[in-house]
């Protein structure tokens, strides 16, 4: 069979010709992550807050048969954490953690990293006295955790928000920055908003809590209390994805697209870790980190973020953190997106399928980046193909002589323009 008769073939199954071709390729390089660098753990996918901008359309609706962990999968998924000897936990996204409050007691009690940012609307902040009590209980038990991690309490602040269908009024953030203060637990608290947000939004919480605005950076402010306290607020990108979508384009003005947002950490090796900078946002000293940032949705799939392709992610079922790795670098996918970063994976499905790429970037969300721009079946295939090249050509990957595919695989991958033929082959199964 010529090499242009195997990719129609190819293509003609694409998932199935992927799997074969994960078979048959196996890497040989031995800097595999054997650690963590951030740790996203999504607790629930609900919300009460229902946002018209929210990127997970999150509300009171489920829209999975499990939204969140049980208590025994919990305690399993902080041993998990533990053993990842991540750099910092964040306990975000999905939905609105609080709405498993006493999840995010039992990860303060117990988690061994350094730094935990917890995210949350602060919805809960309703009543002076409400807004103390939940401070108070995140306080004792971050009392009875050994490892005394360094936490920051992070409530999001915007227009959306704030006019949201169960609005989060500024007096509630005004009530848990005064039951802060009164109580000085053992963690800090902080906000984040978006950029269309800066000079308004953070105004009126100055505003209404008594306090001062300070400018850090491009990303950042600090709130100054009267008492010396510094509240920082960091500044994120707005994202079209999730809800979003359905609000105006222009939405966009004032805001950073995600290439130039995080641009400045964009240097060096070990790009993927680089996206341990989505939810830090911008610490003035970030440090690439040797460890792969890992997620885990409430219905308990996990993936390496921004580096995993959609149809590789694992459902934990008590997996180590090698055994996952081991999973996730099977895939040439994951090598390009480490080697090379997710700009290289945008550029190759930019020529492969310009309208997969080009509505993919239009979300300007690097969450859901790397899923949308691999969600076809012939693009992650094609993107398989031409990863597993780069690897052939650059000694990292052989090609087990016992596969099935291999004498065809090595034919295809060793084709001058592989690129050009994908595009045509992409093209031609879809004519
Ligand atoms: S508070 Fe957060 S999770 Fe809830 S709807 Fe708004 S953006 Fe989504």
């Amino acid at each position: 069979m010529s090499t242009a008769e195997y990719l129609v073939a190819l293509f003609s199954d694409a998932s199935q010709s992927r799997a074969q071709i994960l078979d048959a390729v196996r890497h040989t390089r031995d800097d595999v992550p054997d650690r963590g660098s951030s740790f996203f753990i999504h607790l629930s996918e609900l919300c009460p807050v229902a946002c018209l901008h929210c990127m997970y359309s999150s509300d009171l609706n489920r829209k999975t048969a499990k939204d969140s962990l049980s208590p025994a999968e919990l305690e399993a998924t902080i041993d998990f954490i533990n053993s990842s000897r991540s750099e910092k936990l964040n306990i975000t996204g999905g939905g609105e953690p609080f709405v498993k409050f006493p999840s995010i007691l039992r990860l303060l009690e117990r988690v061994d990293v350094p730094r935990v940012e917890i995210v949350s609307a602060g919805h809960w902040g309703r009543s002076p006295l409400r807004a103390r009590q939940l401070l108070e209980r995140m306080d004792e038990a971050l009392g009875r955790n050994p490892h005394k991690p360094d936490v920051l309490l992070r409530l999001s602040i915007d227009r959306y928000h704030i006019e949201a269908p169960r609005p989060v009024r500024l007096e509630y953030y005004g009530n848990i920055a005064r039951a802060w203060q009164q109580l000085k637990p053992a963690f800090d608290l902080g906000f984040r908003s978006i950029q269309p947000d800066r000079g308004s939004v953070d105004r009126a919480l100055a505003a209404q809590i008594g306090a001062e605005l300070q400018a850090v950076d491009d990303w950042n402010s600090r709130i100054l209390l009267p008492d010396g306290a510094s509240l920082p607020i960091t500044f994120n990108v707005f994202r079209l994805s999730g809800k979003a979508a359905e609000l105006r384009d222009d939405l966009l003005d004032g805001t950073l697209t995600i290439r130039e947002y995080y641009a400045p950490f964009e240097t060096g090796p070990q790009r993927l870790t680089l996206a341990t900078t989505v939810n830090d946002a911008i610490r003035g000293t970030y440090a690439a980190s040797p460890g792969a940032a890992v997620t885990l949705n409430s219905d308990g799939t996990f993936w390496i973020f921004a580096g995993t392709a959609p149809d590789r992610r694992l459902l934990f079922d008590g997996q180590t953190f090698d055994e996952a790795m081991a999973h996730f670098f099977a895939d040439p996918i994951t090598h390009l997106l480490v080697d090379e970063g997710i700009w290289e994976l945008a550029g190759l499905v930019a020529s492969l399928d310009p309208a997969t790429h080009d509505a993919a970037v239009a979300k300007n969300d690097v969450a859901s980046l790397v899923e949308d721009l691999l969600a076809p079946d012939d693009v992650r295939l094609a993107v398989t193909l031409l990863a597993a090249q780069r690897m052939l050509r650059d000694g990292k990957a052989d090609i087990d002589e016992r596969a099935a595919v291999s004498a065809d695989l090595a034919a295809a991958v060793g084709a001058p323009d592989l690129l050009t033929a994908c595009t045509a082959a992409i093209a031609g199964s879809r004519a």
